[in-house]
């Protein structure tokens, strides 16, 4: 695996928490642009090119994951959840909590079923229940290390499962953001190229409203992942999106309540993908959306669309996705900045 990629998904950053991933996105994009700001969000924007037009490339660097709510006598910690996590993945997990004093390990933790009565154990754990155990006898002790606030990520590592698939930690987005700094180092076009590592998507699609509102481009592809259905369980009505079967080019998000494709959006994208024979597939979503859905409503409304790679297990401790899926991306997303800028679109 790519060590800019394995990087990526290593690094931590719960919506609204976003600066460990955001210090090495920052580093990343200057060396692919012309320059790089932080916005007020806390959202950065890198700018490469000096063209007329403005086109804005998107990818969320924020995850979900948890954070310290309240520690009681004995040193126990119970957390929110920021962002959709179910939660039946979190018994048993192993965590970081990001203290200001350095990383804290920590074991989410919840009744073991011996002790637990039939009618209990029918229910379904809800995060409420459970608490996170770091190994100290009293809350005095506790607060030496942590404190109320302080975010929590999952503790593990990318690597490949195998051939082609990998597999990590907040693939959701940050296969989009590895996607985001590939197309800025090879993208060689007449025109300003703002490539947007957004924050707080998994909250409300906040940190790619502030930024398309301050770029004001003629156009914008959002870089984003994509719940796959090929696994056991789950309808092909319920999800089209394979591994391995290339970049998604989805068409409408949430049953519409995100984005709605403009057809012209979508058929360039899809000649776009022929011309250059990448593969790609086609999808309408139930469910979920991304930073398009905001970015498409901002000023005077935005053309945008939304380019994404698969991923399986989505928004748990491990997403897997296909290296060939995150390649297709990078190359649809070349051919298309290209492809308008050749034809003068939007
Ligand atoms: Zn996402």
């Amino acid at each position: 695996m790519d060590d800019l990629l394995k990087k990526l998904l290593d690094s931590a950053g719960v919506s609204g928490y976003e600066k460990e991933v955001s210090n090495i996105m920052y580093k990343e994009l200057k060396k692919v642009s012309d320059e790089v700001f932080v916005d007020n969000l806390g959202s950065i924007i890198a700018k490469k090119g000096d063209g007329k037009k403005k086109i804005m490339l998107c990818a969320h660097m924020d995850e979900v994951g948890l954070v310290v709510k309240h520690i009681n006598k004995e040193g126990y910690i119970n957390f929110i959840k920021v962002g959709g996590i179910d939660d039946r993945i979190l018994i048993g997990k192993e965590v970081i909590i990001k203290s200001k004093k350095g990383d804290v390990l920590g074991i989410i933790g919840a009744k073991a079923p011996h002790l637990q009565k039939e009618e209990e154990a029918k229910k379904l754990p809800k995060y409420e229940d459970m608490f996170i155990d770091i190994g100290v006898k009293t809350k005095q002790d506790a607060l030496g290390k942590i404190e109320i606030g302080d975010s929590i990520v999952f503790n593990c590592r990318a690597g490949v499962l195998n051939d082609d698939l990998y597999f990590g930690k907040a693939v959701d987005d940050r296969v989009g953001c590895y996607v985001l700094l590939k197309v800025m180092e090879k993208l060689k076009v007449d025109a300003q190229i703002f490539a947007v590592s957004s924050v707080q998507e998994e909250v409300g699609l906040k940190g790619a409203r502030t930024a398309a509102f301050k770029i004001a481009p003629e156009f914008a592809i959002i870089i984003d992942t994509t719940t796959a259905g090929d696994t056991p369980q789950v309808k092909e009505t319920d999800s089209c999106w394979k591994l391995g079967e290339g970049v998604a080019i989805t068409l409408i998000e949430a049953a519409g309540r995100g984005i709605i494709v403009n057809e012209k959006v979508k058929e360039m994208f899809i000649s776009v993908a022929r011309k250059n024979k990448i593969k790609f597939q086609v999808g309408i979503l139930e469910g979920g959306m991304t930073d398009a859905a905001i970015v498409y409503m901002t000023r005077e409304g935005i053309p945008a669309g939304v380019l994404s790679v698969p991923a399986r297990y989505i928004h748990s401790p491990f997403g897997v996705f296909s290296i060939k899926d995150v390649e297709a991306t990078i190359s649809l997303t070349i051919k298309t900045i290209e492809h308008i800028i050749k034809e003068n679109l939007f």
